[in-house]
């Protein structure tokens, strides 16, 4: 089953993808998590997008094109994938359509999450996480035992620098701009597939696993 996971940031198809992954056993591709990994590192492609995360802008389609038409033709996602943050832009998907179609593979279905701006501030505004377990945590939600320290292993809690609200609300707008045009895209190719996503984690799981089974 291949799947590309669509929606604002806070949606929460970061943890659907992660969940659904792994009870599907597919390959969970995100490229924030990639990106995320490349700034830390200082590779060459980290150093390019560190300034555009910052700021809650994309990175420019090419850097992003290239890094997936690699995971599709070294043969990485053969045993099917849920590509969740990719693509972002019109071009974005054009591209992953001429990839998909030149290696032989098709997308079974696009998911949309659908949720209002004022729950994404909200929920991004208390989202931390552990830098060493990579354990989420959300304030007032669901607190960790003691505040600012993770339960499994007592690391210092962190926050993403780009879920500050000025950075959410930029973030929000380039969704709007740039990623809302893609629902229209799959729409036309029949892809589409909406899902309400403002409620809790379990019950967004199970709706999740009504639509693709
Ligand atoms: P995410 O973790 O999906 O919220 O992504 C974090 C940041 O990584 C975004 O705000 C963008 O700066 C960058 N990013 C992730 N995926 C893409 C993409 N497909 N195209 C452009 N930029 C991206």
């Amino acid at each position: 089953m291949n799947l590309v996971f669509l929606g604002p940031p806070g949606s929460g198809k970061g943890t659907q993808a992660v969940r659904l992954a792994e009870k599907l056993g597919l390959v969970h591709l995100s490229t924030g998590d990639v990106l995320r990994d490349a700034v830390k590192k200082g590779t060459p492609l980290g150093l390019e997008a560190d300034g555009y995360m910052k700021r809650g802008e994309l990175v420019p389609d090419a850097l992003i094109v290239g890094l997936i038409e690699s995971r599709i033709t070294n043969g990485d996602l053969s045993r099917g994938f849920i590509l969740d943050g990719f693509p972002r832009t019109v071009p974005q998907a054009e591209s992953l359509k001429g990839m998909l179609d030149k290696n032989g593979v098709t997308l079974d279905t696009v998911i949309c999450f659908k949720i209002a701006d004022g729950e994404v501030v909200k929920r991004l505004s208390g989202r931390w996480f552990c830098p060493k377990c990579n354990a989420g945590y959300n304030y007032p939600a669901q607190m960790p035992k003691t505040e600012g320290v993770c339960d499994n292993d007592g690391a210092s809690l962190q926050r993403r620098p780009d879920d500050e609200e000025s950075v959410v609300r930029n973030r929000l707008e380039v969704y709007k701009k740039q990623t809302q045009p893609i629902v229209d895209f799959y729409r036309a190719e029949s892809l589409l597939t909406e899902l309400e996503a403002q409620k809790s984690p379990d019950e967004v799981f199970e709706s999740l696993l009504s639509q693709v089974s």
